[in-house]
């Protein structure tokens, strides 16, 4: 360990190892292990996009370093959609910045704003790249309570003024991952208020914008009035277009933000491959009839485990968005031993709902990224299962 950094060592241990470990373990005794723990679509990219790619990529000129921020014609597309899909203006070249994925840039966004010891609120329960991502730029993370009582809406009160003074960064996430929660503008109103109030840059990750059904569209926090002055949110293609492993997002808003963002990552890397943003040019210009698609898929998953959650007395709260259900595990469990006796019993994968935070305990986030049938074969392995009996 002579050569490893005091920062990389003193990481928070990776919680789904162990559970790696031994499903690689039961397969190898002939388990048919599903596994609902992985947060990325099972779907693939959608064909026009893939045509784009291949086409871009034949063309010698595509093959060039793209401009660090991002080539013109992506960042016009995303203000695009911002027009189209919230009503906001947004100018390309300094409001709009390409990112590696939207992990890549919350990470680098973290370098570019904080300095040493500076506080950040993290949601509580929350995706876990935010803690790792404050810890590694040198920061603090502090976490800020949501819960189910209140739909995981920010809980304020719950955050002391001392702790509040050394704030300069608040992250959240709408529709949530891993709680499935989605809000109304008023969350963000709220939101933006309180940052102004207390000098905070908001950071909203938007990875789940476009992945929406029962009716509802998710809002943005740019459409706040003064949004601009206090606020960047980050936007991916990867849950909506299926584009995972492609690695293209981007982020909004103020610019001072983006400037700092964008000067960083200019020594860090020379953004993402020209094909691969114009493809997602294409995908962010469409009609949005593949995410419409994708969305019923997802829609349907959660409604099937819904109802079969429902009549195994399992509580959890009915999704509007996302690619998860978080529920609460029954009477006598924790998180940790019901995902146990779930992978031990049933075979069956899920996240532990600590993984996200302390106020996740108590919660499994099960994971919508198998087919229906295979989401039956769970249903009909959990109703064998009997949970009542607890095992210590
Ligand atoms: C999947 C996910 C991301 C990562 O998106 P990329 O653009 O692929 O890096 C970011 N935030 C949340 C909450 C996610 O679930």
């Amino acid at each position: 360990m002579a050569f490893v950094s005091e920062k990389v060592k003193n990481l928070p241990p990776y919680l789904f190892s162990e559970f790696q470990r031994r499903k690689k373990e039961l397969e190898a005794d002939g388990v048919d292990v599903i596994d609902l723990g992985i947060g990325a679509p099972d779907l693939p990219t959608p064909d026009f996009v893939v045509d784009k790619l291949a086409e871009e990529s034949r063309i010698a000129a595509n093959h060039r370093y793209s401009t660090y921020s991002g080539s013109v014609e992506f960042r016009e597309a995303v203000a695009d959609f911002y027009q189209k899909q919230y009503g906001v203006s947004l100018d390309p070249d300094s409001e709009v910045l390409t990112v590696i994925g939207s992990k890549e840039g919350i990470a680098n966004l973290m370098h570019a704003t904080l300095n040493p010891g500076d506080a950040v609120l993290v949601p509580d329960p929350g995706y876990p790249v935010y803690r790792k991502a404050v810890h590694l730029a040198g920061g603090e993370s502090i976490p800020l309570p949501l819960d189910a009582e209140n739909n995981y809406v920010p809980l304020y009160d719950y955050v002391d003024d001392t702790t509040l003074k050394r704030a300069k960064l608040m992250l959240l996430n709408y529709p949530s991952n891993p709680t499935a929660a989605t809000v109304n503008f008023d969350t963000f109103l709220e939101a933006i208020t309180f940052s102004v109030k207390n000098n905070l840059l908001l950071v909203h990750d938007a990875a789940y914008d476009m992945v929406t059904y029962n009716g509802y569209k998710a809002p943005s926090v740019m459409q706040v009035d003064g949004a601009k002055e206090h606020a960047v949110e980050f936007g991916s293609l990867s849950k909506s277009f299926n584009m995972t492993g492609w690695r293209i997002g981007y982020v909004v808003g103020n610019k001072e933000v983006i400037k700092a963002l964008a000067t960083f990552k200019s020594n860090i890397d020379t953004c993402q491959f020209l094909p691969i943003q114009k493809a997602a040019a294409a995908a962010l210009r469409s009609d949005f009839s593949a995410v419409a698609a994708n969305n019923k898929i997802y829609q349907k998953r959660m409604e099937t485990l819904y109802a079969a959650f429902q009549k195994l007395g399992m509580k959890a709260d009915k999704p509007n968005g996302t690619i998860f259900l978080w529920a609460k595990v029954p009477d006598g469990y924790t998180s940790m031993s019901f995902a146990d006796k779930l992978l031990n019993d049933c075979g069956v994968i899920v996240t532990p709902g600590n993984a996200f935070g302390s106020r996740g305990e108590g919660y499994i986030r099960i994971a919508l990224t198998v087919t229906t049938d295979r989401l039956n074969e769970v249903i009909s392995r959990m109703e064998k299962a009997n949970f009542k009996e607890v095992a210590n």
